[in-house]
């Protein structure tokens, strides 16, 4: 809820094209991973711990329009977030979410791959719920920890 206030506080100053992953203070206080054309983001409503955002830095709206270094560097962080889930959260085993277009139930017109490291949840445990946000001192304390082990 603060942060879709923050946002809603955001777009009032920021013209109609910026999205909330475009959102310089959203990236700064989420950031666990900065490469060089991505950055991981903890989601703020974590449908499990350590739910991760993966998202360009361009700002494009679905897949197909990620360039080859893109998709090249992507294959870098994915075994890198999987290396840090397993060490940090002790578990390898993992979803990867992206949806393309309203259609598909695309919510945020940015490009974004959910990262969710399952330890035992059911299906319906992570994906028929409505996952509480972090307050901001959790979500503070979790982005610490994460950047921990991304170093
Ligand atoms: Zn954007």
């Amino acid at each position: 809820m603060k942060k879709f206030i923050f946002i809603l506080g955001c777009v009032t100053q920021l013209n109609a094209k910026t999205c909330e992953f475009c959102i310089p203070e959203i990236i700064k206080n989420q950031k666990v991973f900065e490469s060089q054309y991505f950055n991981v983001l903890l989601d703020y409503e974590p449908r499990v711990p350590g739910h991760l955002l993966v998202i360009p830095k361009r700002h494009i709206f679905k897949a197909h329009e990620l360039s080859q270094g893109e998709w090249s560097e992507l294959g870098d962080i994915i075994p890198k977030i999987t290396n840090v889930c397993s060490e940090f959260l002790g578990t390898s085993d993992y979803i990867i979410l992206e949806k393309n277009g309203f259609n598909a139930f695309q919510q945020v017109p940015h490009v974004h791959f959910h990262f969710f490291p399952v330890h035992s949840e059911a299906w319906s445990d992570i994906f028929d719920i409505v996952p509480d946000p972090l307050c901001q001192e959790d979500l503070e304390r979790q982005v610490v920890l994460f950047r921990g082990y991304f170093n």
